[in-house]
């Protein structure tokens, strides 16, 4: 496991998996099953790996959202196999916040989910400075706000690589 915490935008913390349960400690080891949950701190989201014999018993109170997860090799972790449905999931619970960086985190997120054909645009508007788009999830009618956080290209390839490595658990 190497904590390669350098090279990361200042300001926005994101906890990454340890890569062993949260709960006993023990090492996951690779191929083994977890369930990998994802929880609101007051600064950061923090992704949590707990085992299987943990998981039962484990507090789901204050949970974005969880997933049972394979931890990969290494060398197979680029790929985002997250289930859309998950993210979907995270993106509606993350609309109340008013952290910046979470408020990164959903854009991106909104923007994947747009590729992805998950949402669909409405409409734009505009209260003081900020930018809001109105969107709806595909098959359904009501509305859900994104607020447009203006990133540049940059920071979208920085948020998407953070976004990334937290639900893939990307050591
Ligand atoms: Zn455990």
């Amino acid at each position: 496991m190497n904590a390669s915490t350098s090279g990361k935008p200042a300001g926005y913390a994101i906890a990454k998996a340890e890569g062993k349960c949260h709960v006993c400690g023990k090492v996951v080891e690779p191929g083994e099953k977890l369930m990998a949950a994802l929880r609101e701190t007051p600064l950061a989201l923090e992704r949590l790996d707990v085992c299987m014999g943990c998981w039962e018993s484990f507090d789901k109170a204050g949970l974005l959202g969880f997933w049972q997860n394979t931890l990969l090799p290494s060398t197979a972790r680029r790929a985002m196999f997250v289930d859309d449905d998950v993210l979907c999931e995270l993106f509606e619970r993350l609309a109340e916040t008013e952290e910046q960086g979470k408020i990164y985190f959903r854009f991106v997120l909104g923007l994947i989910l747009m590729r992805k054909r998950r949402i669909v645009y409405e409409s734009t508007r505009h209260e003081g400075e900020k930018e809001i788009w109105s969107m709806r999830f595909k098959g359904r009618e009501d509305k859900m706000d994104l607020v447009n956080p203006r990133l540049d290209e940059q920071k979208v390839g920085e948020v998407s690589q953070q976004l990334g490595e937290i639900l893939n658990g990307d050591l």
